[in-house]
């Protein structure tokens, strides 16, 4: 799991390298809806969740 609440805000961190991003919201769904905004993109591969930043997401097709 690449999501975590940190004092009780969501991070996402990157499943491929350590690129983070810390939302404002403790809200999941607002949270994530800032992270997609940031560039991140939510996966779901064997029924966990997976993250990838920006970079990541581009430097693979
Ligand atoms: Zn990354």
């Amino acid at each position: 799991m690449s999501s975590e609440r940190v004092g009780g805000r969501w991070r996402f961190q990157c499943d491929n390298c350590t690129e983070a991003v810390d939302t404002a919201s403790g809200n999941f769904n607002e949270a994530l809806a800032e992270a997609k905004a940031e560039g991140y993109r939510a996966y779901m591969l064997s029924g966990e969740w997976f993250h990838r930043c920006d970079g990541c997401s581009r430097s693979r097709s």
